[in-house]
């Protein structure tokens, strides 16, 4: 009997050590892992393909896993605010100066001070305070239809206001931002009522309502319902890359002219990233501008986005080292965001929809 008692004893006991042996196992095993898996969460604005790609890059490269979370740049501006500490974000990304400098009106980034960041990205694409800086440059630009617009007789914004484009005008709506930051442009160089008047002219010249984005626009000049058209000039860039035939063969039809060249010089927007201001991924976030801003990131990216890079030393494709040298507003990008509202109710007197 007592022979088993001691074995039944026995039995529970290397049984129970077991289990203990075991659990101390697994719960360290989850732990190490856990602090194995280093993240970063990118809330991100942008729209483009090869962010994905470069994130990607970037993962194979260090590990760190990328995270996005989605939406408009208010929205994320707006989440970020309201999660307060709590937040996950560590990296913020827009595109235009105005998002940019209303995320850093709203308290939810801090000044970047990583020096390989600083270096790679110039003075002139960076916020005063380094809240935020460009990752990458673009100029929206008119396009022409080669076969039935004599560029000679185009050359600026405002002549896209004249009688002779009545009804071959396009352009998207009012409601983007591209519109809303090239109005403000103006508002900054010449003042409102010439800014509004310049506004009145193109929705007098408009060949029908905004409707579609940049490309659309491109599209409809093959369609023939206008001859010219406001557009960023990576949508031309992309559209000319596109594994879509009818794409391609739309470019190759379209001239690109730089306008202002003889005065105050095409409108600039840039793409940007700021650190949130309560990142819980501090060194990563770093990580990640820094990848985005060296020369691989910028090859990657431009080469993708045919966006203009922000770092000198980026691979450009070719079309954009033909246009390189052009003559740029000088505007402070961070500063067009305080006359959107303003550009809102021109816009809207204008009947500009
Ligand atoms: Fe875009």
């Amino acid at each position: 009997m007592k022979q088993w008692i001691k074995r039944v004893f026995l039995v529970v006991i290397s049984s129970i050590l077991f289990l203990m042996v075991y659990l101390f196992y697994e719960m360290n095993r989850g732990e190490s892992s856990e602090d194995k898996q280093q993240v970063v969460n990118v809330f991100t604005a942008r729209h483009y393909q090869i962010d994905n790609e470069i994130f990607r890059e970037f993962t194979k490269q260090t590990g760190i896993q990328v995270n996005e979370v989605k939406g408009t740049a208010e929205e994320l501006v707006e989440r970020m605010k309201r999660e307060g500490k709590g937040s996950s974000a560590d990296l913020f990304i827009a595109v235009d100066g105005g998002a940019l400098n209303f995320a850093k009106q709203s308290g939810v980034l801090q000044p970047i001070t990583s020096e390989i960041f600083l270096r790679n990205v110039p003075e002139e694409w960076r916020d005063p305070d380094n809240y935020w800086a460009g990752i990458a440059t673009r100029s929206r630009v008119i396009v022409y239809a080669k076969d039935r617009v004599n560029p000679d007789q185009l050359s600026t914004y405002e002549d896209l206001t004249s009688e002779l484009w009545k009804g071959k005008v396009l352009v998207r709506s009012a409601s983007s931002l591209y519109n809303q930051s090239l109005l403000a442009s103006f508002i900054e160089l010449y003042g409102e009522s010439e800014a509004e008047k310049w506004a009145e002219g193109i929705a007098r010249n408009l060949s029908r309502d905004p409707e579609g984005g940049d490309r659309a626009q491109a599209k409809a000049i093959a369609a023939k319902v206008g001859d010219v058209a406001i557009m960023n000039t990576y949508y031309i860039g992309q559209m000319s890359a596109s594994p879509d035939p009818e794409e391609r063969e739309i470019v190759e039809n379209l001239g690109v002219l730089f306008p202002n060249q003889q005065t105050t010089g095409a409108h600039m927007n840039i793409s940007g990233i700021g650190l949130a201001k309560h990142t819980p991924n501090k060194d990563n976030a770093l990580k990640l501008a820094e990848f985005l801003t060296s020369s691989e990131g910028q090859t990657m990216l431009t080469q993708g986005s045919y966006e203009f890079p922000v770092n000198g030393e980026a691979n450009m494709p070719e079309m954009l080292k033909n246009w390189k040298n052009f003559k740029q507003q000088p505007v402070d990008i961070a500063s067009l965001g305080r006359f959107h509202k303003q550009t809102k109710e021109i816009f809207e007197r204008v009947g500009w929809k």
